[in-house]
């Protein structure tokens, strides 16, 4: 028999389709399953609502454990508009003492975007804030009668002291920017954050960990209660995550010392003012720890005044104020050191070998060489390191900077410079020194690029910038800076970053505040300079700051100041052996060093160290015009000269004239002989005839030389 292929065939193709077919059904009752259970999911979904449980933010205290900033909790009727149903709305106005009109009014505002820029139909809306306790409490009983109502608890920051504003800092509620910005998915609407200060620098540790509660809704969407009106959560609330409280903060702040410097600046505090007063910084640093302990901005604010529904209005007031309470001038602002510069120039000299202890240089009534003059006042000549700090003597690091410039050991003028300004940026200026607080300025130290590109390559030499060895010309410093150089000598050659919390509760301090900066410079010129700056103290131009039985180190500074009165400075620490306290005072348009900054600084010294607060209504101006005659004189000369003298800043292209090294002489000079620290010193007359003839010599001063000067 002929064998049907077709046939054959045919069954194989049907026997294929019903497999097929059988495949089909299998795959849609395995995919049915599977959507069964994606189903039952989204039904549980539907059912449950998740509320986010906010933490509570970490206190901050002082160094001696004195509570400085605390919450305090405040309740706020919230509403979550599309969970609202059908509700007693007389009811309502009744527990919260309103009339219908009012509740109108606020329910209007609520649900207005324009009103409520936060404005969202499933999430909590705010509708009365602050709630006081009685309704508080009437609300708590009856809240299960309004679905889509609740209580939402927040924190409101109180302040023990009307003081720190400017380290402190304030929260604020986030805004869109915030929330974009922000990493870690943290923040929600309406959530607040830290704004300025250590609120901010240390928002991470104060906010904490937000916890969640899962509850169930019926049917009707209305959160299911037992029978007490309690919620029912979701899997017994075995879900519910409790939320963490942020960290307390423990300041390295001396909240006292902060007030008592605080007054010294701009006399008594005062509840939701600005204070005003003088102009200027306090830096007050532990040297060993690098711990402050001070931080002092002048004009302030009562930090209060960033709180509650006011906030928005005095933030713009503060805003709005021509003295810039906001702005933190101990680290924010880059002024010229002036002379508390010196010491560091001192070490640099003795550290690269220009000078030893005993070498002396020429002081005229200033600093003279080829047409320029620094001036100086009087005092003997020539003058070594120590004599030189104690009278802050301009031609002492005049000519020790000149002298380093233009030697040999380097290889040029560049070089010689790059190793002056690394030694600066390892003594802490140039760079933000990284304390923990936003917004710190770096100052300024120039490099050898920057004369390059300012004034041109060749055409400047040591004497166009000379006016950096006494802390003018292009360098700024912050007062934290300046504190921080202070603290440098205190501790005879190291510092640790500056920082203003001395711990995190549970978690210490972040390692990079304990780690010591050391820079290469020997401890002995540290003890040279210490010897100095003790001199000044015990009958230099800081003769003010001597207290019996503190031994007490110092530098005056007094900065010329194109916009007005000079600014007054002191540097100082004490005691001399074991040093506690290392500050900065700076005070803008407030006249010589030794006359305001000085009795400020001793005050500072009595205060932390003795315990001891002079009489309020003491004077503060010194009386003592031995010492003002020092800082005085022949420098107001010199100072002219630095003011008038044409900025880099400008970016204008510097008169080749108003350059004394630019001159065909100046290839021949830099082969000329640089006396090493045993040498006699170029220019010392050598006898009475030469030091006669150097005395009466006409100086051409640099600026009437070339006609700026018409004083
Ligand atoms: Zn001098």
């Amino acid at each position: 028999m002929r064998k049907d292929y077709n046939l054959e065939k045919r069954k194989f193709v049907i026997g294929g389709f019903i497999v097929v077919i059988v495949a089909i059904y299998l795959c849609k009752l395995f995919d049915l399953q599977i959507l069964d259970d994606k189903y039952s999911e989204i039904a549980v979904n539907n059912a449950r609502s998740t509320k986010i449980t906010h933490p509570s933010r970490g206190q901050i205290y002082d160094r001696n454990g004195k509570l400085v900033v605390y919450n305090e909790p405040a309740y706020d009727l919230v509403v979550v508009p599309r969970d609202v149903q059908e509700f007693d709305t007389l009811g309502m106005c009744k527990i919260l003492r309103l009339d219908r009109k009012d509740f109108e009014t606020l329910w209007k505002n609520m649900s207005d975007p324009e009103k409520n820029k936060n404005y969202s139909a499933t999430t909590p809306q705010p509708l009365v804030q602050n709630l006081d306790s009685t309704t508080y409490g009437h609300l708590q009983e009856t809240l299960h009668r309004f679905p889509g109502f609740d209580i939402a608890q927040r924190i409101i920051r109180r302040y023990n002291y009307v003081s720190a504003a400017n380290v402190l800092g304030n929260i604020r509620e986030v805004n869109a920017e915030d929330i974009e910005r922000d990493s870690d998915n943290y923040y929600l609407p309406g959530d607040y954050t830290g704004d300025m200060g250590v609120e901010k620098s240390y928002e991470k540790y104060l906010r904490g960990v937000k916890g969640k509660e899962i509850f169930v809704r019926d049917a009707r969407g209305r959160i299911v209660r037992d029978e007490q009106g309690k919620i029912k959560y979701y899997n017994d609330g075995k879900d519910n995550v409790d939320p963490i409280a942020g960290k307390d903060l423990q300041l390295s702040l001396d909240i006292e010392l902060q007030q008592y410097c605080e007054g010294l600046m701009r006399g008594a505090a005062q509840r939701g003012q600005i204070m005003h007063g003088k102009r200027g910084a306090i830096v007050a640093i532990e040297p060993k720890t690098g711990e402050v302990l001070a931080l002092v901005t002048s004009p302030n604010y009562d930090p209060a005044m960033l709180v509650g529904k006011d906030r928005g209005k005095n933030y713009a007031k503060l805003v709005d104020d021509g003295t810039k309470p906001l702005y933190d001038r101990a680290i924010m602002a880059a002024y010229p050191p002036g002379s508390t510069f010196k010491p560091t120039q001192g070490l640099i000299f003795m550290q690269e070998g220009i000078t030893n202890i005993n070498t002396s240089y020429p002081c005229y009534r200033g600093y003279i060489n080829k047409g320029l003059k620094i001036g100086c006042h009087g005092h003997g000549s020539p003058i070594a390191l120590q004599p030189a700090l104690a009278t802050s003597c301009n031609g002492y690091f005049c000519w020790g900077l000149y002298y380093m410039l233009k030697n040999h050991k380097y290889e040029n003028l560049d070089s010689a410079f790059t190793v002056w300004k690394n030694y600066m940026v390892q003594m802490g200026y140039g760079y933000k020194l990284n304390i923990d607080l936003p917004g710190e300025s770096r100052g300024f130290i120039p490099n050898a690029k920057f004369y390059n590109d300012n004034i041109g390559e060749g055409k400047w030499g040591a004497n166009t910038i000379l006016s950096i060895a006494i802390g003018q010309g292009e360098i700024m410093a912050t007062p934290l800076q300046i504190a921080n150089l202070s603290a440098t000598i205190a501790n005879r050659g190291y510092y640790i970053t500056p920082h203003v919390v001395k711990q995190i509760r549970d978690v210490g301090i972040p390692k990079e505040y304990t780690e010591k900066h050391q820079p290469s410079i020997n401890r002995e010129y540290y003890e040279n300079v210490v010897t100095g700056m003790r001199m000044a103290v015990t009958g230099g131009t800081c003769k003010n700051a001597n207290l019996p039985g503190l031994e007490v180190c110092g530098k005056t500074g007094t900065v010329q100041n194109p916009h007005g009165q000079d600014h007054s400075v002191f540097m100082g620490f004490a005691p001399k052996d074991d040093p506690k306290i290392a500050i900065c005072v700076y005070v803008e348009n407030a006249g010589f060093g030794a006359q305001v900054a000085v009795p400020l600084g001793s005050r500072i010294f009595e205060r932390y160290l003795l315990g001891k607060s002079r009489n309020e209504n003491d004077e503060i101006v010194s009386e003592d015009t031995v010492s003002n005659e020092i800082e005085n004189g022949a420098n107001k000369w010199s100072d002219k000269w630095l003011q008038e003298r044409p900025s880099v800043f400008d970016k204008k292209e510097v008169p080749a004239q108003l350059n004394p090294d630019n001159t065909p002489k100046q290839e021949s000079e830099k082969t000329a002989h640089h006396p090493s620290p045993s040498d006699p010193i170029n220019g010392l007359p050598q006898n009475r005839e030469q030091e006669q003839a150097i005395l009466t010599q006409p100086i051409v001063d640099i600026f009437t030389r070339y006609g700026i000067y018409k004083g």
